[in-house]
């Protein structure tokens, strides 16, 4: 889907930001860019959108190159997140989410309908946010308009960058938990952009670790656990190793269990919270039994506020 062969990017005044890379994000995948800051990963992203343009190598899109496509249909047909997203101030939010419909050319009704769709995808209740301005809206709000805006053309792929960072942590945490809805319900291809290793390990269906704009590896997230390139691999992850080779008994007693969900697989109490992050990659929740009792169960959320619990606790990052 998005190819980048021996990619480079050195701005104006000479700084190489991303070195030679070559890399292949596949069609309906969650990519994850993750690495130090400075490392390269604003880069990248801006240049599947063209926001900044390659100075060296090839960025294909389904096996056209970038520059080969109309710089308004490929920005059209990306949607992109920004890490504080600018909203137009003397425009309402349903006007806001519509920009991209409107270039196009959607009649009325149906782009009426779709911003109603997306206000609800992202939690707002369209009837009370539609006609409200940017400024009545809070910063975590504010933010899934964005949310809402990137996807208002339904797009097939979606940039995100360190969307969540500016903001406060509990609409932080309420706004992982919309992505991971999201991710679920609709199949796109996101490249995602985090210094965040707990996000980059729940969200990712895998992770790319970026130094010095070149690529240290890149894997699934049990791959990184399991087989880390170098030092480097290894203190980035930090303590979520030694989290994930936890049994599972141990999970449900501290994790969050309040919504105790329908599973339709299963895994024993002495598994590991590593196999049962691998069955999310397929299964909406693993449910856990001991004998022949159920005990618990593990999500994508109640895992991501596990493993986020622990790095705080760790203190590695
Ligand atoms: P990250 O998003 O990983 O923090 P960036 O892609 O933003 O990293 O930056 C990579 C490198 O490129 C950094 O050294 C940064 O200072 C530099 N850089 C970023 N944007 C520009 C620019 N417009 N002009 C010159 N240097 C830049
Ligand atoms: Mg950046």
């Amino acid at each position: 889907m998005i190819t980048f062969k021996n990619v480079s990017k050195q701005y104006d005044d000479g700084t190489t930001a991303v070195k030679q890379i070559n890399l292949e994000i596949h069609e309906g995948e969650f990519f994850v860019l993750i690495g130090p800051s400075g490392c390269g990963k604003t880069t990248t992203l801006k240049m599947i959108n063209r926001l900044h343009e390659v100075t060296d190598g090839d960025l294909y899109i389904k096996d056209k190159r970038v520059v080969d496509h109309n710089i308004h249909h490929l920005r059209w047909n990306i949607g992109y997140v920004l890490q504080q997203i600018a909203l137009f101030p003397h425009m309402t939010i349903a006007e806001n989410i519509a920009v991209v419909p409107e270039m196009k050319g959607w009649k009325k009704q149906k782009i009426k309908a779709r911003v109603d769709e997306l206000l609800t995808l992202v939690g707002l209740d369209p009837k009370q946010y539609r006609n409200r301005k940017p400024s009545e809206l809070s910063g975590g709000q504010q933010q899934r308009i964005g949310v809402a805006r990137a996807l208002a053309a339904d797009p097939p792929i979606i940039l995100m960058d360190e969307p969540f960072s500016a903001l406060d942590p509990l609409s932080r945490e309420q706004l992982q938990q919309d992505i991971l809805a999201l991710k679920e319900k609709i199949k796109k291809t996101f490249v995602f952009v985090t210094h965040d290793i707990s996000e980059a390990m729940t969200l990712g269906d895998r992770i790319c670790l970026m130094k010095d704009g070149g690529i240290v590896q890149v894997g699934t997230p049990e791959e990184f656990i399991q087989q880390p390139k170098n030092e480097f691999v290894q203190s980035f992850i930090g303590n979520q190793g030694s989290m994930l080779v936890e049994t599972l008994e141990r999970f449900v007693k501290e994790s969050d269990q309040s919504e105790l969900s329908e599973a339709g697989v299963q895994l024993k109490s002495s598994a590991t919270v590593m196999e049962a992050m691998n069955l999310l990659q397929e299964h909406d929740a693993v449910a856990v039994y001991k004998g022949s009792k159920q005990i618990g169960v593990v999500t994508r959320k109640n895992l991501l506020a596990f493993l986020s619990a622990k790095t705080k606790e760790g203190g590695t990052l």
